[in-house]
């Protein structure tokens, strides 16, 4: 059973527990109600029977039994109403809120303040499903906020540019620099939206993936070297140099899982690295784990990036835009932990960054 299952298994037996401490109030409660009503009929009727208020006629046993047992639920009745709200107007309360929530308003909280602690385990229980749906509901509209912005911005683009080349048709206006210009921008964004949606398509499939099939065995050390020769255009490019320190690894796992990791945070180094920098990796068996260090003597990231990289379509730096679209590392994270890895990240601004990844011997 993994962890969420038994954390649910806890707040049933929590909920069921406290069901039954509120029947045993309630039951306390009745009982409460009708001693109260006893103790005040029977009170009041000493009262006025000392009094002589009593007629005799009333003190026969057929009539004072009927008059005893009006009064009690005359007096039990009002007491009823009266303790009752206590219960009722909480919860009529919580049911209004529960209408609030079903119509999308995911604001509505509950006091957690009753006079029936209960009550109280129950509010605070829809307020934490409360905080739960509003970040879920945040989460959600970010998300396709960002994700409508990503694919809008390069269709915009396209079509813009393609709708002055029908133009360009018709009557000739753009000269052959403009003319090459606009297709060179339409194969750019093109290829920007290509690998927008395949980084969507991986992030989505990894995502729903609960267990990893297909796993195989191969060397990790040749895997690495391989997606450094992958990358070599970028890195030769920018003259960036590469610094290999790999041991010889055997890893059973979904290859091409983990090398689509290797690739974001290689590409990740490359990228942000400056001109002539270098790229170094390392990965080596190190207090029963692999470990695998990827450094580059880039730009670095202060606290406050060093939070957000993981997020989806974050990317500190707008201006890397065309190459990226902030999902690389989203990508990563689920990948790590799949494969049930750490992942932790050094950064200084204007030093560098060192991504490490631990992952488990065995490569379950
Ligand atoms: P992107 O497509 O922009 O590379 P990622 O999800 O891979 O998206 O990374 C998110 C952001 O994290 C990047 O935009 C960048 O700001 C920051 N980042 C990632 N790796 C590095 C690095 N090695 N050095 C500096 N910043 C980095």
């Amino acid at each position: 059973m993994n962890n969420r299952l038994r954390e649910k298994a806890r707040e049933t037996n929590k909920r069921i527990h406290s069901l039954r401490s509120l029947r045993t109030a309630y039951t306390l409660l009745v009982l409460l109600i009708l001693v109260s009503a006893g103790l005040i009929t029977a009170s009041v009727y000493i009262i006025l029977y000392t009094l002589d208020f009593i007629p005799s006629a009333a003190l026969t046993p057929l009539i004072l039994p009927v008059i005893v047992i009006f009064s009690c639920m005359i007096i039990g009745t009002l007491l009823a109403v009266f303790v009752g709200k206590l219960f009722i107007n909480p919860l009529r309360r919580l049911i209004s809120a529960n209408e609030e929530i079903r119509q999308g308003n995911f604001k509505v909280r509950m006091s957690e303040q009753t006079v029936i602690g209960e009550l109280n385990n129950l509010m605070r229980s829809f307020n934490s499903m409360a905080d739960e749906l509003e970040a879920t509901e945040l989460f959600r509209n970010d998300f396709i906020n960002s994700f409508s912005h990503e694919f809008k911005t390069p269709i915009v683009s396209i079509r813009g540019f393609a709708r002055q080349l029908q133009k360009d048709n018709e009557r000739h206006i753009l000269t052959d620099e403009q003319r090459k210009e606009y297709t060179d921008i339409i194969a750019y964004e093109s290829d920007r939206l290509a690998r927008l949606s395949s980084n969507i398509l991986t992030l989505t499939k990894f995502e729903n993936q609960q267990i990893v099939t297909d796993k195989t065995e191969f060397y990790l050390d040749e895997q690495i070297r391989r997606t450094v020769l992958l990358l070599e255009k970028q890195w030769t490019a920018r003259e960036i140099n590469i610094d290999l320190e790999l041991d010889e690894i055997k890893y059973n796992f979904n290859e091409e899982m983990l090398a689509q990791m290797w690739l974001n945070l290689i590409g990740n180094a490359i990228k942000f690295s400056h001109r002539g920098g270098t790229v170094r990796i390392r990965c080596r068996k190190k207090h029963e784990k692999i470990c695998v260090d990827i450094s580059d003597s880039g730009e670095g990231m202060s606290e406050e990036i060093l939070h957000k990289i993981f997020d989806k379509f974050y990317q500190c730096d707008t201006s890397h835009k065309s190459e990226g679209n902030g999902l690389g590392l989203a990508i990563v994270k689920r990948i790590a932990e799949l494969a049930n890895a750490e992942i932790t990240v050094k950064s200084e601004p204007g030093k560098g960054t060192t991504f490490t990844v631990k992952l488990p011997q065995s490569g379950e």
